[in-house]
C-alpha cells in the first residue's frame, strides 16, 4: 500500500522509498534551546474520525516537522517530530497546518507531485485553515500572528527556503487572518468543491 504523508512545509526528501519531513532547524547548533510542547488541538477529519497526535524524538533533534497520514490500521494520525525545538506559537500553528490536511481531505485524495501547483495549493489551504483557527479559536491577535510568522521565516530561512517562498507563503497567511470568515465555512467551501463534503 502507498503511503501517503503530507508533510508541514511540503519540503520532502524521499530517500530508499521513505519520505522524510524536513521542519524547522533548531536555533543552534550544539546547544540547542527547547521549548515547552504545546498540547494538541481537537482535530476530526472531514469524515467525522478523530485524528490522533504523536510526538516522536527523531534523530534530528534540533527539527520540528509535523506530518499528516493514516497509521496502518487506517486511523487517521499527526506525527510531531521534534517539537520541543521550536516555539509554541509555532508548534500551535504546526498542529492545525497537519489537522487541516486531514479537515480538507488531503490525506485521502492522491498526493499531487512535490512543489506542482496543486501542491503548494493544498499548503496553502492548511496555512490558511491554521491561522483561521488560531485566530478564532484561541484568539490570535495580530501580535500573535506575528510571532508566528516571524518563527516560520526564521525555520524556512534556516533550511534554505528562497525568499520569496516565505515570503508569499507568509503574505497568504496574512491574507486570510485579515480577510477570511470562520475556519469552519472555509472548510466546507473546500470540501464543496472537492465533492468531498459529507451528507
Ligand atoms: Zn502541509
Amino acid at each position: 500500500m502507498m503511503m501517503r504523508r503530507i508533510c508541514h512545509l511540503g519540503f520532502v526528501i524521499a530517500a530508499s522509498g521513505l519520505a522524510f519531513c524536513a521542519g524547522a532547524l533548531s536555533q543552534e547548533t550544539g546547544t540547542a534551546k527547547t521549548y515547552d510542547v504545546v498540547s494538541p488541538p481537537a482535530c476530526t477529519n472531514y469524515k467525522g474520525e478523530t485524528v490522533q497526535f504523536i510526538d516522536r524524538s527523531t534523530a534530528n533533534a534540533g527539527t520540528a516537522a509535523g506530518m499528516a497520514n493514516r497509521d496502518s490500521s487506517g486511523t487517521p494520525i499527526v506525527v510531531r517530530s521534534n517539537f520541543a525545538a521550536t516555539t509554541p506559537a509555532y508548534q500551535s500553528f504546526i498542529d492545525r497546518h497537519e489537522c487541516a490536511h486531514h479537515q480538507s481531505g488531503d490525506v485521502d485524495r492522491p498526493h499531487p507531485p512535490r512543489n506542482s501547483p496543486e501542491h503548494l495549493m493544498n499548503e496553502a489551504i492548511s496555512d490558511c485553515i491554521a491561522i483561521l483557527r488560531l485566530r478564532d479559536e484561541e484568539g490570535y491577535d495580530e501580535a500573535a500572528v506575528g510571532k508566528v510568522t516571524a518563527a516560520m521565516r526564521r525555520e524556512m530561512a534556516k533550511i534554505g527556503f528562497p525568499e520569496i517562498s516565505i515570503s508569499s507563503r507568509i503574505s497568504n497567511i496574512d491574507n486570510c487572518y485579515a480577510k477570511y470568515g470562520a475556519a469552519k465555512e472555509f472548510i466546507e467551501g473546500v470540501l464543496k468543491q472537492r465533492g468531498l463534503l459529507q451528507p
